[in-house]
């Protein structure tokens, strides 16, 4: 059973293909399930005063909702189709995303924190804002925000966890240790909402050169007993399920057995499949 669970598409204005072109590249892979998560609407900015191109408008996500549960129904047997949405985390605008999460039906949602304020910290057009910082307040920071995150309870899954270190810049070696504490912290955050992980392995083709989150995190999870599911963070139908047969393999080696699912926001286990 493959299993992708990130995957974006055109409405977000940085994403390439429709819905219905990554079920059916989903269907032609052998994927068993394929995850619609896109990006929450934004927020706390105006699309209009912000940088273009960053997530659908608000306007679309109806739209957006009742088509992905069209294709769920037009695909039945086929591939199993799962209506999520990548919602970010943002300090302050608590009672707009949960508005927004309760106004829908979700298979699932992914909780993800992208903004530290106005900063993107996962834009590319936005890396000018490390210059002149600590790079490990921005981590603790970061950190910080995933934290209270989790201990909103709106999500299910743990999006990109150490997504900070995607554009590599990262800590001096000599705060490695407390590093790894705010990681450790952020995981046992996880840990007590009850959450999943997913292990991102969109990563890989990134400026870090590894998946999210990182193997010393992975093990710490599995520890710690935390669920994982997998997600390639495809904005292309080309890119789906990218680096995954990797991701499966590590997750394995870290001692994973099983994969999670979900439907109507109810997790299900299944077993993890690793070739050959
Ligand atoms: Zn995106
Ligand atoms: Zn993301």
């Amino acid at each position: 059973m493959l299993i992708d669970y990130h995957t974006h598409h055109e409405r977000c204005g940085h994403a390439v293909g429709s819905l219905e072109d990554y079920v059916k590249r989903g269907i032609e892979i052998g994927l068993s399930h394929i995850g619609l998560s896109d990006h929450m609407p934004l927020l706390h900015v105006k699309p209009e005063e912000y940088y273009p191109e960053m997530a659908m408008p608000m306007a679309e996500l109806p739209a957006y909702v009742e088509e992905c549960f069209r294709l769920k129904e037009k695909y039945k047997g086929q591939i199993e189709v799962r209506v999520g949405l990548e919602a970010d985390y943002i300090e302050g605008w608590e009672q707009e995303i949960q508005t927004i999460l309760q106004a829908y039906p979700w298979d699932y949602v992914i909780g993800s924190v992208h903004f530290l304020g106005t900063w993107d910290i996962s834009d590319f057009r936005q890396t000018h804002n490390w210059e002149g910082k600590d790079i490990f307040a921005v981590y603790e920071q970061y950190y910080e925000a995933v934290v209270k995150a989790a201990g909103t309870g709106f999500y299910d899954i743990a999006g990109h966890l150490d997504v900070i270190k995607r554009f590599a810049y990262r800590p001096d070696r000599s705060r490695q240790q407390e590093v790894e504490e705010l990681e450790n912290k952020a995981l046992r955050a996880v840990q007590q909402a009850g959450m999943v992980m997913e292990l991102n392995a969109s990563g890989l083709s990134k400026a870090c050169e590894e998946m999210f989150p990182s193997r010393r995190m992975l093990e710490e999870a599995c520890r710690l007993g935390i669920p994982l599911t997998l997600g390639s963070d495809a904005h292309d139908p080309r890119k789906l399920s990218e680096h995954l047969d990797l991701a499966r393999a590590l997750l394995y080696e870290v001692g994973f057995r099983e994969l999670a699912v979900f439907e109507g926001r109810v997790r299900q286990m299944i077993p993890l499949e690793i070739e050959g």
